[in-house]
C-alpha cells in the first residue's frame, strides 16, 4: 500500500467506521436474521452445509444488541469474543492522532497478533464442525 492510499485511507476510515457501525448496529437491532430471509446467507455453509468461522455472526450481533449474551456465544461464541479486539484494533489504526493508543499498535496490530488470529480462526472452524457448535 503506497504513503498516499494510506493517506486517504486514514482521512476516510475514522468517518466511514462509526457510519458503518451505526447504520450496521441499527439493521441488526430491528431485523433479525434469524427470521428475515433477506440477509446474507454464508456461501460456504450453503455449499457445503459446514460452518465457517463467521456463521452465526449476524444472528450473534442481533442477540447481543439485544442484550442477549448468551444466546450471542451460542450462534458465534469466537466472533463475540473477538469483537473488544477488533474494535481496540480499528481504534489503534484509526483514531490514533496523539499516539495515545500506541500501546494498542503495540499489543494488537503486528505480525504475531494477526498469525495468532490466524490460528484461532482456522482452530475454530476446525473445533465448531467437529463438535457441532
Ligand atoms: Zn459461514
Amino acid at each position: 500500500m503506497g504513503s498516499e492510499e494510506k493517506n486517504q485511507q486514514s482521512r476516510v476510515m475514522p468517518i466511514l467506521f462509526p457510519v458503518i457501525l451505526v447504520i450496521a448496529g441499527i439493521l441488526y437491532y430491528v431485523f433479525n436474521p434469524s427470521s428475515d430471509s433477506w440477509f446474507f446467507k454464508c456461501p460456504f455453509h450453503l455449499i457445503t452445509g459446514l460452518q465457517c468461522p463467521g456463521c452465526g455472526t449476524q444472528r450473534a450481533i442481533h442477540c447481543l444488541l439485544h442484550g442477549d449474551a448468551m444466546e450471542a456465544l451460542r450462534f458465534n461464541a469466537f466472533i463475540i469474543v473477538i469483537i473488544p479486539f477488533l474494535l481496540l484494533m480499528a481504534i489503534g489504526e484509526w483514531y490514533n492522532y496523539h499516539h495515545w493508543f500506541d500501546w494498542i499498535n503495540r499489543c494488537f496490530n503486528n505480525r504475531y497478533t494477526m498469525i495468532a488470529l490466524g490460528v484461532l480462526t482456522l482452530g475454530w472452524w476446525v473445533i465448531r464442525n467437529i463438535i457441532g457448535i
